[in-house]
């Protein structure tokens, strides 16, 4: 709102503009999604996730505090896909989307990495905590019953942080770890060294 005084035909009066921002509010906010979040299931996406992640790698230095990721890739996905259609298989990453969401901490940060592909980062967290915690998303989603749903698996790679490393190294020993997990017959848990 703009508004200041006016003089008309000799009468003081008040001369105000009101602009109506609501489309522009709701632009705004959808930008701001769209900058952060992956549209299919609303977790992070990859670019904010990796900001939070040179974030903690900062922080950690002064802190001194332990963190720890983990990488997951459904198993046989393709398959899913080509039998159910390709709506289902998206039904099926947002119900993984939301049961991961519901096994893990404010503190901790769930995102889209790609495809069918998703990566949990665990704050204050170490290598054995992080093992307990993959456990419990693999068997959680193992157990997953929906109408109309196929039954999934998830392969999962765990990495801690180590001293000094870079977090394109960090991603990259999590993700040999998935891979370990993939070659090793899938629908398992592997620590990466
Ligand atoms: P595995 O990981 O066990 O080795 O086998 P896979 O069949 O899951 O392997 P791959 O990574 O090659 O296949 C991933 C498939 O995921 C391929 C692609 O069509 C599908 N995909 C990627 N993004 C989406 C998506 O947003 N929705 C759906 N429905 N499918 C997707
Ligand atoms: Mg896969
Ligand atoms: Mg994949």
């Amino acid at each position: 709102t703009y508004a200041w005084p006016r003089e008309l035909n000799g009468k003081r009066l008040m001369l105000s503009i009101i602009h109506d921002v609501t489309e522009q509010k709701r632009l705004k906010n959808e930008l701001e999604f769209a900058a952060r979040r992956d549209y299919l299931t609303g977790l992070w996406n990859r670019r904010y996730f990796l900001g939070l992640l040179e974030k903690l790698r900062h922080q950690r230095r002064r802190h001194d505090a332990d963190f720890s990721l983990l990488m997951l890739d459904v198993d046989h996905f393709k398959q899913i896909n080509d039998r159910y259609g390709h709506e289902r298989g998206d039904e099926v990453l947002i119900l993984l989307a939301r049961t991961m969401e519901n096994r893990i901490r404010e503190i901790d940060a769930l995102c889209r990495w790609g495809g069918e592909e998703f990566i949990i980062l665990l704050p204050h967290t170490d290598l054995e905590n992080a093992l307990h915690l993959a456990e419990i998303l693999r068997t959680a989603v193992e157990q997953l019953k929906a109408p109309h749903l196929p039954h999934i698996t998830i392969s999962l790679g765990v990495a801690q942080y180590q001293q000094e490393e870079t977090i394109e190294c960090l991603i990259s020993r999590a993700d040999s770890a998935l891979y370990q997990a993939k070659e090793t017959g899938r629908n398992r848990v592997v620590a990466a060294r």
